[in-house]
């Protein structure tokens, strides 16, 4: 512990940004860092508490609550209140394969976790961690670590998101030689093509790549297995296989009015976005475009959230964003106590740069969409709202029940479908003779494999949609469980 009573005498100091005005004129990051001595600072606010629940990544009564990855926290905030950079970053290094793209994107489930946090504000964990990764990258302490020997065996990891990257990346480091097949055009899954670039830079994605590349993985782009690999074929020839296929399968809002022109599932559009971007072309001018359009986002998620801020980058009239839940409480109600996730009101970056283009948060909550205003034919035009309350139905279960006579419309020329996922596509599971729970999500025993012997499953596509954080955890998991699987065999044949 760096300082006995550092939690007591040194305030918060919030991870800092551009300044919302500043950054919508372009689609560089938003994340800066704060100075070495307030990072130390920061770091000195640790308790150090007996019992720290920051790294725990278990489900309390449905919660999450802490790391999902266990990252060893308090060591590395000790550490780095001392100034001990390099060692910090070690003890990052040994538990999270991407560092540097939770230390941006994370919710930070630690931070809800942190017990500073019971009474008072969590020791700013997200930030401190970004800082440890990006000065070992800039200090040269990350360095490609080729396994010393090799053990023969083969494996294949099917999609290369953030589960398929942690999982190959843990594979190679116990020798198997890992082919990652991804059918993009590019490797990183969501954090290529999901997350948008002020969030996550891509170039951090890509460094990462190259370094796997220069320790030995293998990835291959533009091969969708399942249509240009023969999943039985893929069985006989590798050792074991892994599927980090994610949850690709998005969820539609079947209305009157969703065959008209300009209403779009979310993926679509972010993805268009990044791949102008990607083409050295302003996203403004991407096939689906927000640029001088009133845009209605239909979703309050991280999805949503990201299509709000894409759409002010692309210089859009108007944004409205739309929740069927209601606000969420300004601090925790009593069915949500520490340290499990807070589920409080917050402005995320595409809402605060709304508030500050528009001067008002854009959320409209506990509103429900009605239909899709327009000509038979033509385009959208508007979408029709009604206020809801959350009552319980017949059964007893609460349900979203409309409010009568508060039917309104709203001008909509784009309208952005942000509604979450449902799962993963269903042929592949089926092509390897998966099975699925009832979810449709691949089913998977504690050490990831399916129902299919040799065969894994990570991340979204075995626990639904989810977070990067989570992957990474399933990744390191089924990685785990291959190991363990292959020296079993190995041993047995001795
Ligand atoms: P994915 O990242 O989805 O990767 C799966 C990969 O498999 C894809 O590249 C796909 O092309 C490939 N694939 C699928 N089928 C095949 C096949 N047959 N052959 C070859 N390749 C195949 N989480 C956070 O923690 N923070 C955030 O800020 C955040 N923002 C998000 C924003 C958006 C818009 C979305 C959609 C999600 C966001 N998430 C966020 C969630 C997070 O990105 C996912 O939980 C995470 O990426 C899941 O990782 P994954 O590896 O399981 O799957």
């Amino acid at each position: 512990m760096g300082r006995p009573r550092g939690f007591l005498e040194i305030a918060r100091a919030p991870a800092p940004a551009r300044p919302p005005l500043d950054r919508i004129g372009d689609w560089r990051e938003t994340h800066l860092a704060h100075p070495e001595a307030t990072l130390r600072e920061q770091g000195a606010r640790c308790m150090d508490c007996g019992t720290p629940f920051c790294h725990a990544g278990i489900l309390v009564n449905g919660a999450a609550m802490g790391c999902p990855v266990n990252n060893v926290i308090p060591e590395w905030n000790d550490l780095v209140s001392r100034g001990r950079w390099e060692d910090a970053y070690r003890r990052l290094a040994a538990t999270n394969d991407l560092p540097e793209v939770t230390g941006r994107v994370c919710p930070a489930p630690c931070e809800g976790s942190c017990t500073v946090g019971i009474n008072g504000a969590p020791v700013t964990i997200k930030a401190i961690e970004a800082a440890i990764i990006d000065r070992a990258w800039a200090e040269g302490w990350v360095r490609p670590e080729p396994p010393t020997a090799r053990s023969g065996r083969r494996v294949a990891v099917v999609g290369s998101g953030p589960a398929g990257i942690a999982c190959a990346a843990q594979l190679n480091r116990r020798g198997h030689a890992v082919t990652v097949y991804e059918r993009a055009d590019r490797i990183g899954g969501l954090l290529a093509y999901g997350i948008p670039a002020m969030k996550l830079d891509k170039a951090l994605v890509e460094r990462r790549i190259d370094l796997l590349r220069a320790e030995g993985v293998v990835f291959v782009t533009g091969v969708e297995v399942g249509r240009d690999l023969d999943p039985a074929g893929m069985v006989a020839a590798f050792d074991a296989v892994v599927l980090a296929t994610g949850a690709t399968v998005a969820r539609d809002l079947p209305m009157p009015g969703r065959d008209l022109a300009g209403i779009h599932l979310a993926m679509p559009y972010l993805a268009g976005a990044t791949r102008t971007l990607f083409a050295g072309s302003d996203p403004a001018r991407a096939e689906i475009t927000a640029a001088g359009r009133d845009v209605v986002v239909i979703g309050g998620g991280d999805t949503g959230t990201d299509c709000v801020a894409t759409a002010i980058r692309q210089g859009a009239r108007t944004v409205a964003q739309l929740e069927i839940l209601g606000r969420p409480p300004d601090t925790r109600a009593a069915d949500n106590p520490w340290p499990q996730w807070p589920r409080v009101y917050r402005l995320d970056y595409g809402q605060e740069e709304a508030a500050a283009r528009w001067g008002a948060d854009p959320r409209r909550y506990a509103v429900a969409t009605r239909r899709f205003i327009g000509e038979p034919g033509g385009a959208v035009e508007g979408v029709e709202i009604a206020d809801v309350g959350w009552e319980p139905g017949p059964e007893g279960r609460v349900g979203p029940v409309e409010r009568p006579g508060t039917e309104r419309a709203l001008p909509a020329e784009l309208v952005l479908l942000a509604l979450g996922f449902s799962g993963p596509e269903r042929s592949l599971p089926a092509a390897f003779g998966c099975a699925v729970d009832a979810r449709g999500t691949i089913a998977v025993d504690e050490t990831g494999q399916t129902s299919v012997p040799g065969v894994f499953a990570a991340g979204d596509c075995s626990r639904g949609q989810s977070l990067v954080v989570w992957a990474i955890r399933e990744g390191r998991r089924a990685a785990l469980g291959v190991d363990e699987q292959l020296v079993r065999a190995e041993s047995a044949r001795a």
